[in-house]
């Protein structure tokens, strides 16, 4: 059976920690669909239709990697997708123990679907979307923090 894990998250904006664990991902899955989680009634940062844009652009030479939008549960979503795995990526003691009931949780409701976690690498390890987002906010240079593919202009008209 195909081996096809989901990478959800709202990715606003997609991180270069993002691009590195679903990089890392690629030999351990036959398929790995990025699903951009939302919530109609909440307001993000960048449009939808952007963080799709730009993390399609991200993996537009990887076969194996797909973006998906999704408004609902993640397992939902797994299922929608036929995915058995559930990636996240940990940084810190705090991340553990968020990721740690969530996939408990969906363990005892959805027992046939695993979640899988990567550690992240150390350099990683203090970025996150929303340091991001207020460097970008406030006309700094984020470029270090996003995937080297995109460009930084196209962040910058956001505002
Ligand atoms: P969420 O809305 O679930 O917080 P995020 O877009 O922040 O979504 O994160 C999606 C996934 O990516 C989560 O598993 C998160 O732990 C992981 N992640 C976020 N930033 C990093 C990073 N710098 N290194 C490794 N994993 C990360």
């Amino acid at each position: 059976m195909e081996r096809v894990a989901i990478f959800p998250g709202s990715f606003d904006p997609f991180t270069v920690g993002h691009e590195s664990i679903v990089k890392r991902a690629i030999p351990l899955f036959d398929k790995i669909v990025v699903m951009i989680g939302y919530n109609a009634n909440k307001q993000s940062f960048f449009p939808l239709e952007k963080r799709e844009k730009w993390i399609k652009e991200v993996f537009k030479t990887e076969p194996k990697v797909s973006v998906e939008c999704y408004e609902g549960l993640t397992v939902d979503f797994c299922k929608k997708v036929k995915a058995q795995y559930i990636l996240r990526g940990l940084r810190t003691s705090a991340d553990f123990e968020f990721e740690r009931a969530i996939a408990q949780v969906n363990k005892m409701m959805h027992p046939q679907i695993e979640s899988v976690f990567l550690l992240t690498i150390p350099e990683h390890t203090p970025i996150n979307s929303t340091i991001v987002r207020d460097i970008i906010l406030h006309g700094g240079d984020a470029s270090m923090f996003l995937p080297s593919a995109l460009n930084m202009a196209d962040f910058k008209t956001e505002e």
